[in-house]
């Protein structure tokens, strides 16, 4: 039994408050952290009713990576997982010799095992390239989950790598030969530290290299956190891409380190033409320009017609999830040429529609180009011309 992922997908990154949007509708996957089970809370318990009969595909994220830099220590609920590691100890990679290793990746799937009947992740870790030792050990635990995986159940490898790894071609063959040659199910990969609106060429063509030679296996590729380079990567042949209902565009390693899972408000607007989340407080002004106008304000059954700073907070993330689900079944059975024209005409039109409001804004008096200013959609242009 492999990962059957028909037409590409969103998948969720859920956090411990995300009750209505996971209530909202049936998703075909959903990345829960496992030491949310531990919360107490009563927003917690409805979403854990709740979790797993919204989706096909249930990945219960180990955090494995919290041990390796030490975020647990302030953090009770991962003190509970069966492979915690004491508070002010982290793991390192000289502890993985033969037999710990079997026997932490036994518990990090026993674990798993309590909360997901069909997706097993092995125990992963941060890695900058090949000859890093953490490297040896993400493969050495995905074979040994693979020994012990059950009838039904699928083995996703969670991949996590220092983003300048894309920046290097042959260390970036070499690390996709070796996961290639793991006995896995599927490949879920996040690039720790990359900030998705200063990506340059190098960065993109890096992370479609990788996701093509991956996807030639045939085993689906989801791309994490990566803004929207994620939906981008699907013309490479990803088979979805991962990020958080509001927010986790992207992740940094200090996430691992002081042990957060990301707090914040949901305080964006999602604007589906220009492909951005917008900060809400320059979201009125944005929605009120002829470039955009007259696809805002938004007419659909979360907005009413509202000015962005006029909708709750709830109802603009139900728009954001639509348009997103929109994006991804507007490519549904296209082939891999189809798709990548699909994309390229999207990016492109979403940067030149960007710039034209950009410009527009610019011109107003007194001068508001500062509610969407070039930083935040030039990548818009970068990824187009890579596509
Ligand atoms: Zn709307």
């Amino acid at each position: 039994m492999t990962i059957q992922i028909q037409n590409p997908i969103f998948v969720p990154r859920v956090l411990h408050n995300d009750f209505s949007y996971v209530n909202y509708r049936n998703y075909e996957m959903l990345n829960f952290a496992a030491n949310y089970f531990h919360m107490s809370t009563i927003q917690i318990q409805s979403l854990l009713n709740t979790i797993s009969s919204k989706t096909k595909y249930l990945a219960v994220d180990p955090r494995t990576p919290i041990f390796q830099f030490g975020g647990h220590s302030n953090r009770p609920t991962y003190r509970i997982l069966r492979y915690a590691i004491p508070p002010n100890r982290t793991l390192t990679s000289q502890n993985f010799n033969g037999q710990f290793t079997t026997q932490y990746t036994n518990d990090v799937v026993v674990e798993q095992r309590q909360h997901s009947n069909n997706i097993i992740i092995p125990p992963y870790f941060y890695f900058t390239d090949d000859n890093d030792t953490w490297f040896n050990v993400n493969l050495d635990c995905a074979n040994e989950s693979s020994k012990i995986k059950n009838t039904g159940e699928n083995i996703l490898m969670f991949v996590l790598f220092d983003c300048t790894l894309l920046l290097r071609p042959q260390a970036l063959t070499s690390v996709s030969n070796h996961l290639i040659s793991c006995n896995v199910d599927g490949y879920y990969l996040v690039a720790a530290d990359l900030d998705p609106l200063t990506i340059n060429p190098t960065f993109v063509y890096g992370y479609q290299s990788l996701v093509s030679q991956l996807a030639a296996t045939k085993r689906p590729v989801i791309v994490a956190q990566a803004g929207k380079l994620g939906l981008a990567l699907i013309a490479s042949g990803a088979a979805g891409y991962a990020m958080g209902f509001s927010k986790l565009d992207s992740i940094a390693l200090n996430t691992f380190r002081q042990g957060g899972g990301g707090g914040g408000q949901a305080n964006r607007y999602y604007f589906h033409n220009l492909l951005l989340p917008v900060y809400k407080k320059n979201s009125d002004d944005i929605a009120g320009t002829h470039a955009v106008s007259p696809t805002y304000p938004c007419n659909c059954g979360h907005c009413g017609g509202k000015l962005p700073t006029q909708i709750a907070s709830k109802n603009r993330t139900y728009h954001y999830i639509d348009f997103r689900l929109a994006e991804l079944t507007a490519l549904a059975g296209l082939n891999r040429q189809q798709t990548q024209a699909h994309l390229k005409k999207l990016f492109d039109n979403a940067y030149n529609l960007s710039l034209a409001t950009h410009q527009e804004l610019s011109r107003q008096q007194p001068f508001s180009g500062n509610a969407l200013p070039s930083s935040e959609f030039a990548h818009l242009g970068v990824i187009a011309q890579c596509l």
